[in-house]
């Protein structure tokens, strides 16, 4: 891809809270789920994921505010701006980082694959693309 450079960065809104990342994984979903939605205030949410060593903060990391919901999911936010940047899974090893493709601000080579959770898309959202559907996870 042209005019492609490395490491991709990325920010949140007020520009408090910037990120670097090396390399971006395959797997790279819109997320549907209700808590998604919520967190977002958005038909749905797309996440990006990265090995931890790929991804870092590079500014304003006490700036991170992190909301933990009742089902041990882990969202990560700027305490001055409110962009969501990281989600965590309950069941995270740590080796894995989800992060909002929405705040990327490079170009990248890869598209988002697939729409997850499904099940509980809002009513008024309609999927017009060919990507796979899975009614929760991935399988
Ligand atoms: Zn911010
Ligand atoms: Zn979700």
């Amino acid at each position: 891809m042209k005019n492609q450079t490395l490491p991709f960065k990325g920010q949140c809104l007020c520009g408090q809270i910037t990120y670097e990342v090396d390399q971006i994984e395959p797997d790279m979903g819109h997320c549907h789920c209700s808590m998604c939605r919520k967190f977002h205030g958005a038909a749905f949410a797309t996440f990006g994921e990265a090995k931890a060593e790929n991804f870092r903060f590079t500014k304003g990391a006490d700036k991170l505010k992190v909301y933990e919901a009742e089902n041990g999911t882990k969202r990560t936010f700027c305490e001055n701006c409110g962009s969501s940047l990281l989600f965590e899974a309950s069941d995270s090893t740590g080796k894995l980082v989800e992060f909002t493709l929405g705040t990327l601000e490079s170009p990248i080579p890869l598209k988002p694959d697939a729409h997850i959770f499904t099940k509980f898309k809002a009513q008024w959202y309609e999927i017009t693309d060919d990507l796979p559907q899975f009614d929760e996870g991935r399988e």
